[in-house]
């Protein structure tokens, strides 16, 4: 039988654009993994999720796997990725902090024959070979259907003002989101049925920024917001601690993201609606799949299935998008069941 190449080994395809060993030009053989994280402030699950499931799942092929994090800087990024190049990575997989800026990642990668999966987040590159993250629009069209099946809990009369925190914009996600969110309150708002009063994207996610967010929108409107569409749970928390404030949690719908555990208990206490759960062990699986079957050269394809995400030039990405799932206080316990979280997690500060 033949051996495979471990290309990480020998050094001999590191930092080399003019490699054109094609056993190592398309992962075949990879024995390094590049992981590249975005940030850590704007949501717990870089850390405590992604991290080490990224780790648990890759290690298990048998490669050698090097983590890092951007901390927020797109620059930063760059520079980690050139590292783990340098390093002999030979597959790199990429949640950016900046889709736009990390396509000089993927051009530089594939100029040394090293393909890329996008994580999470899509890369704007043409060059990009995989995306695995979860179905983006449809993740803002479940907290924009649960407005929409809720909201006349909460409005009355004239008192129908929605405010709507969004992520940041140089994370694609962010836009689709929106976009889907929109799907279901526009008809809303051209109906009269919803105001729209505040409607921000907010830099890196940042959560304190979600917080002034709140505060200026509250000030804006004489502390009358019905409903707060909040992008995830790390702002969702900051808008709560606005309303808390002015006495007003609990009476104003706000949505979230993620599952976290304080999303979660700020949802037993009333505090917050809902949350959109994606269970981030399948989306390091579904990585995992596509890093072996680069490794043993079989075709991703058999993973991805047909489906496609298109970059901003329209460009069809084979991408496995995964479907997400509406929390509220009536289902928490599916978070619990999945092992998503513990008990002592969510139980944690509720009476
Ligand atoms: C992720 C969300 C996360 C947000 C902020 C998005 O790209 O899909 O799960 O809340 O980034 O980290």
């Amino acid at each position: 039988a033949m051996l495979v190449v471990a290309c990480g080994n020998s050094g001999a395809n590191t930092g080399n654009p003019g490699n054109t060993n094609t056993q190592q030009a398309n992962g075949k053989g990879c024995k390094k993994v590049g992981v590249l994280l975005p940030e850590t402030a704007s949501s717990e699950r870089w850390d405590k999720k992604d991290r080490p499931l990224l780790e648990e799942k890759l290690k298990a092929l048998g490669v050698e796997v090097m983590i890092s994090n951007a901390e927020g800087n797109a620059d930063t990024q760059q520079t980690q990725a050139d590292t783990a190049l340098t390093k002999g990575a030979c597959i790199l997989v990429v949640a950016p902090f900046d889709a736009d800026k990390a396509s000089a990642i993927v051009s530089k990668a594939a100029s040394q024959g090293v393909p890329v999966v996008a994580y999470d987040r899509l890369i704007q590159s043409d060059d990009l070979n995989y995306y695995v993250s979860f179905d983006g629009v449809r993740v803002g069209e479940v907290q924009g259907q649960y407005i929409v099946d809720h909201y006349k809990e909460y409005v009355k009369g004239d008192n129908k003002n929605l405010v709507m925190i969004n992520g940041g914009e140089t994370d694609n996600n962010a836009k689709l989101f929106y976009k889907g969110a929109m799907n279901k309150l526009q008809p809303l708002i051209d109906k009269g049925e919803l105001k729209k009063v505040y409607d921000q994207f907010t830099p890196e996610w940042n959560n304190d920024t979600a917080r002034t967010e709140m505060d200026g929108a509250l000030t804006q409107s004489q502390d009358n917001v019905q409903i707060a569409y909040v992008a995830n749970d790390g702002m969702a928390n900051s808008v709560i601690a606005a309303l808390k404030a002015k006495k007003l949690n609990g009476k104003v719908l706000v949505t979230g993201q993620d599952a976290t555990a304080a999303g979660i208990q700020n949802i037993l206490l009333g505090d917050q609606m809902m949350t959109v759960y994606k269970p981030i062990v399948q989306e390091a699986q579904a990585t995992a799949d596509i890093v072996k079957a680069l490794i043993d050269g079989t075709d991703p394809k058999t993973v991805t299935k047909g489906t496609t995400e298109k970059t901003a030039s329209g460009k069809e990405i084979p991408s496995v998008l995964l479907e997400p799932i509406a929390i509220d206080k009536s289902n928490v316990k599916r978070v619990l069941d999945d092992k998503y979280l513990t008990k002592e997690e969510v139980c944690q500060n509720v009476p």
